[in-house]
């Protein structure tokens, strides 16, 4: 979508500090961070949020999940514990409508989901 922040960062159009990067799906630091470890997990395709998937992504985002792990881990999150998160459209706080996997943690994260 040539007007998506997310597309642009994937194909390298603006800036961003990638943490990995593949043919299907690239993760970056969150600009904003809200923990010390906040990083973004996309798929490059572009899917406006959880509610727009349909049952041909199931694989890729089956893959996206396996990925959030093992970036999780290599973020020395594996014993301390991780939190992934989608936030999908307004109520939820969705800002950036191209899916992203919210991974964070390195300290303790609040319980409030409100
Ligand atoms: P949302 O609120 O779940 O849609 O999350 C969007 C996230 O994207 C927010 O945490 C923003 O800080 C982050 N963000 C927005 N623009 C950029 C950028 O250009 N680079 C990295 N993170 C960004």
């Amino acid at each position: 979508m040539s007007d998506c922040i997310f597309c642009k960062i994937a194909a390298g159009e603006i800036p961003s500090t990638k943490v990995y990067e593949d043919a299907e799906f690239c993760a970056f630091k969150d600009l904003n961070p809200q923990a010390p470890v906040h990083i973004l997990l996309i798929p490059k395709k572009h899917i406006s949020s959880l509610l727009e998937l349909q049952e041909a992504d199931a694989t890729l985002m089956g893959k996206l999940l396996f990925r959030g792990q093992k970036i999780a881990k290599e973020q020395g999150l594996g014993e301390s514990g991780v939190r992934f998160v989608f936030n999908c459209k307004d109520d939820a706080g969705q800002t950036v409508h191209h899916i992203h996997c919210h991974i964070l943690g390195g300290a303790r994260l609040s319980d409030s989901f409100g």
